[in-house]
């Protein structure tokens, strides 16, 4: 469902150049429950902003579902990542002025589904993250464990069949984490959808089924495991 062929990213290149992510070839099939390890600036986010078509490589190409994303104009692939793509971020980023529903029900607006089904779609999404009871409540009136809940609703919003999130876990205490990282366990399991994570904690890290590790821009490793 991933196809990244020989991807580089260099950033500065004309004055002191980083190269943050060095001829990474990555395929991830379908279904697959990935963590990406690796040390404080080896690439970790520049590599997922990549696979998800938030930030455009310097080098390579990068296949989403057969369609070669590197190659898209700037309004095709934003209306793709809107309707194939999910993100999580590790600062949430939901709007603190609108309320959970709110937050969803604008990326179904974006997607022109009619308000009815909006509404719908807005409460099986937070009913499948357990905060139906939390419709009404701004970003600011939940907890961090709640916020990451809506901001994974709000990333299922469109369907997506892979999830990109970004140290989900970071801004958790260890009883959130284990609980997001549960909620997207079931996900993967019960609706398929392939979620690449990067992240640093330990606990995390044991739940996934293949870990990923770079370091200073390359994999040094990649491996199956049997999650714990
Ligand atoms: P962390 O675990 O701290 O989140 P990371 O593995 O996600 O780190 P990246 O954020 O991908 O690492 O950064 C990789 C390298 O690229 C670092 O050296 C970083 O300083 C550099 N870098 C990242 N973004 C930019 C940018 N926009 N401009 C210049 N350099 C950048
Ligand atoms: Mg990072």
């Amino acid at each position: 469902i991933i196809d990244a062929h020989n991807v580089s990213k260099t950033f500065n290149p004309d004055t002191i150049p980083v190269h943050a992510v060095q001829n990474v070839h990555l395929h991830i099939e379908e279904g697959e429950f990935v963590a990406l390890v690796g040390p404080s600036g080896s690439g970790k986010s520049t590599l997922l902003n990549m696979m998800g078509g938030l930030d455009s490589p310097t080098q390579g190409t990068v296949f989403i579902d057969g369609v070669e994303i590197t190659k898209l104009p700037e309004n095709r692939l934003i209306d793709f990542r809107l309707h194939n793509i999910g993100f999580v971020f590790q600062s949430f980023n939901l709007i603190p002025v609108l309320t959970a529903k709110e937050n969803i029900g604008f990326v179904l607006q974006l997607l022109r589904m009619p308000r009815v089904k909006r509404e719908e779609r807005v409460l099986t999404l937070l009913k499948e993250v357990g905060l139906e009871n939390k419709l009404n409540s701004k970003p600011g009136e939940l907890s961090g464990g709640q916020q990451q809940r809506v901001a994974v609703a709000r990333a299922l919003a469109s369907k997506p069949k892979i999830v990109f999130a970004d140290e989900p876990t970071a801004n958790l205490d260890s009883k959130s984490a284990e609980n997001l990282l549960n909620i997207m366990a079931k996900l993967n399991k019960e609706e398929k959808i392939t979620f690449l994570f990067s992240t640093h904690d330990q606990r995390v890290i044991r739940k996934a089924r293949r870990v990923i590790t770079l370091v200073d821009g390359k994999i040094i490793s990649d491996i199956e495991q049997t999650p714990s």
